[in-house]
C-alpha cells in the first residue's frame, strides 16, 4: 500500500490545515469535519500507516505522539473536562486515513462503548 495520503501533502504544507501544535516530529491540525467541539487529528511525520504497521523503532515516536496529544489537550483547555483519544487501526474499524493519526476529542459528553 502506497503511503502517500492528504496528510502527506499537509505534513509538505501542499495542501492548508489549521495547525494547533507542530515540533520537529509530529503535526497536530483541526479536523475537517469535527466530532465534537474541539477535534484535532495528531500524526507523525514520519509516513506510519497505522499502529498495526509501527514497529520497534518506533517505539519512541509512539510515546511522543501521546505526549503531542497531551498538550493538544493542554492547548485546547481540555485537562479539567477531559478529553477521549481515538486511533482507527484499519478500514474495517473506521481508518480512512492510512496515515497514523490520533483523534483528540473533547468538549462534549461521550457514550462508552464507541460505535
Ligand atoms: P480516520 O477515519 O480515523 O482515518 O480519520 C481521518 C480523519 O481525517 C477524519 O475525521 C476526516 O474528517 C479527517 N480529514 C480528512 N481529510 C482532512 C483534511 O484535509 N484536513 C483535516 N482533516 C481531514
Amino acid at each position: 500500500m502506497s503511503n502517500e495520503t492528504i496528510f502527506s501533502k499537509i505534513i509538505r504544507g501542499e495542501l492548508p490545515c489549521d495547525k494547533v501544535y507542530e515540533t520537529d516530529d509530529v503535526l497536530a491540525f483541526r479536523d475537517i469535519n469535527p466530532a465534537a467541539p474541539v477535534h484535532v487529528l495528531v500524526i507523525p511525520k514520519k509516513p506510519i500507516v497505522n499502529v498495526g504497521q509501527a514497529d520497534e523503532d518506533d517505539a519512541l515516536l509512539l510515546g511522543t505522539l501521546m505526549l503531542a496529544a497531551k498538550e493538544v489537550a493542554r492547548i485546547e483547555g481540555l485537562e479539567e473536562s477531559g478529553f477521549r483519544l481515538v486511533v482507527n487501526n484499519g478500514a474495517e474499524v473506521g481508518q480512512t486515513v492510512f496515515h497514523l493519526h490520533v483523534h483528540v476529542l473533547g468538549g462534549r459528553a461521550f457514550s462508552w462503548p464507541p460505535g
